[in-house]
């Protein structure tokens, strides 16, 4: 491992924007970051995980407007919406938090300061878009135009459609008022911008070093030799945090969302009363899993701001593949989406099925096309008809015949077959490969549905009981390390597993070291039941269904 047990280690998760439910795009994220926390936890190393709601900017002001609620009533909403599709889908963060909360507040806006202290901002007249119609700056999605590096249409912050680069706003070819679609003018104003261009060679030197996945490294490198440009830090908006000492403005949101790593850091501190500089200020290692679309905020802007107001800088990003719905770009306008809420929980899918999916249908920094048969497959193929047929061939053997652990010991090969195993499973974890990960450890299930078949417990019961409980406690304890090597990607399963082995205490407390703690014989075993139940036809068919009327809706919608 690149990690060792001495480190203090932070995991984050990018923030979901509070502007609508969550959708299978921001699990892509999520589940990963939540994995690789609890395969940390297995390994015996000192973790922390943190993710919360990013409440600000202009996005949000347009649609609380369009929902009829005030903005702080609109986030709230969303918060509370996501806070509770964390804890269904067992994505265990240690704080929730949320960009709105005054612990965040206080921690951006003292970033700000001492960022100004440092040398790092200035404050100028500049001329911004503005529309004379709407009587406005056009901060950000209140403007849109043409991006003049690939010719998308873009944002006035960002070539959202196209390439994706941070852009300025008066960088945008034949910009327009969103509102009201009359071009823009110029008109000056006051504004902060953080001197980005100083930071250059740090930022070479600092992303070349970067540990994660290289897609951020390379793209990050790209970007920073094609030359960086100072950046404006504050917007003519009513909804965000006030600009330190200029009550006119407000910080823009990605200066001020990602302290809520630290701020959530601060405030889970100050609950546990544990220390939040140890990781922010000393030597904590700090790993951010983020969607490929946000690179170049994390590569760049973030350990920038961190560098120049004395933190602590990532020590990895990771940036997940992105997620396409049956071939199409998620896309919530055209219908391609997937709602975690109306159609993952409220049709009873199996969510650790879900986690599964998403963590090894495809590598992590690949995109993820999802539909519903070939979900299906893998939960019937895989889940279904290699480890839950596996576990309860064994278990419904040793119940119907022993009602407990068999009398035997762990053999060589079983112990090398687990060993090699755990070190694949760390070394691909290590390597942010969590298909692999997951696929080493079924490969233990294939390997034990073998192992039965070839022992012939039914034959050889009546023949040699020494051997048959020999084999069949071999069989025990490679299930008992599949709970455990399992739970990063499916708490619930591990968690039930766990217990049809005959096990005590908690399995998301355990290390891999338990995977070859030997069982003891004569622990009395529950009668099992199945881990996994095929997924019907029906089903899918019916999901089916719900997705091609909501690709037809939204393109009625929009005719
Ligand atoms: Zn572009
Ligand atoms: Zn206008």
């Amino acid at each position: 491992m690149n990690l060792s047990k001495s480190d203090k280690i932070l995991v984050t998760c990018g923030l979901p924007y509070a502007n609508g439910s969550a959708h299978l795009g921001h699990l892509r994220t999520y589940i990963p970051g939540d994995a690789y926390t609890r395969y940390l936890k297995r390994f015996g190393l000192d973790v922390i995980f943190f993710c919360g709601s990013d409440t600000h900017g202009a996005p949000i002001e347009l649609a609380a407007v369009q929902a009829g609620l005030s903005p702080k009533e609109f986030t709230e909403k969303y918060h509370t919406h996501y806070k509770s599709i964390f804890e269904r889908l067992n994505i265990n963060v240690d704080l929730y938090g949320t960009t709105e909360a005054p612990y965040h507040y206080r921690r951006a806006q003292t970033i700000i300061r001492i960022l100004e202290k440092n040398g790092h901002i200035e404050t100028r007249e500049v001329g911004l878009p503005y529309c004379e119609t709407c009587q406005t700056f056009l901060a950000d999605r209140f403007l849109t135009g043409t991006c003049p590096y690939c010719g998308a249409q873009a944002r006035g912050d960002e070539c959202d459609q196209g390439c994706q680069r941070y852009l300025d706003a008066d960088q945008l070819i034949d910009p327009r008022c969103v509102t009201c679609g009359n071009p823009s003018i110029i008109k000056k104003t006051r504004h902060h911008f953080f001197k980005l261009p100083d930071f250059t060679d740090f930022l070479i030197k600092y992303n070349e070093q970067l540990k994660g996945t290289p897609l951020a490294r390379n793209y990050a490198l790209g970007w920073i030799r094609q030359g960086l440009k100072e950046w404006n830090i504050s917007r003519n908006l009513k909804w965000g945090i006030p600009y330190p000492d200029d009550d006119e403005l407000v910080l823009y949101v990605w200066a001020e969302n990602y302290a809520g790593y630290i701020s959530f850091t601060e405030e889970w501190a100050r609950q546990k009363g544990a220390d939040w500089e140890k990781y922010w200020i000393r030597d904590g290692k700090l790993v951010h899993f983020i969607g490929a679309d946000i690179v170049y905020h994390h590569a760049i802007f973030w350990p920038a701001i961190l560098k120049g107001a004395n933190y602590n800088t990532p020590y990895a990003v990771v940036a997940s593949g992105m997620v396409k719905v049956e071939g199409h770009g998620l896309s919530k306008s055209r219908g391609f989406v997937i709602d975690i809420e109306d159609d993952f929980i409220k049709n009873q899918i199996d969510l650790d099925a879900v986690r599964y999916y998403m963590l090894s249908y495809t590598g992590f920094t690949k995109d993820l096309d999802f539909v519903w048969k070939d979900f299906q497959t893998k939960m019937n193929n895989e889940l279904v008809g290699i480890f839950g047929n596996y576990a309860y061939r064994v278990l419904l053997f040793i119940h119907k015949n022993y009602g407990k652990i068999p009398e035997g010991s762990l053999t060589p090969e079983t112990k090398q077959k687990i060993t090699q195993t755990i070190e694949s499973v760390q070394k691909s974890v290590d390597e942010f490969r969590f298909k692999e990960a997951i696929d080493n450890t079924m490969q233990l299930a294939a390997y034990g549905n073998t192992t039965f078949q070839q022992c012939e417990p039914w034959k050889s019961i009546k023949e040699d009981s020494t051997r048959c409980q020999s084999d069949l406690y071999q069989c025990l304890q490679l299930l008992k390390a599949i709970a455990i090597l399992i739970e990063p990607a499916m708490p619930t399963v591990a968690e039930r597993l766990w217990l049809q082995v005959g096990q005590t205490g908690n399995v998301h407390e355990t290390t891999v070291k338990d995977c070859l703690e030997p069982l003891t014989s004569e622990i009395k075993l529950p009668k099992p039941k199945v881990l996994f139940t095929k997924m019907p036809d029906e089903i899918v068919e019916k999901m089916s269904t719900i997705l091609t009327h909501r690709i037809k809706s939204a393109r009625s919608k929009a005719n």
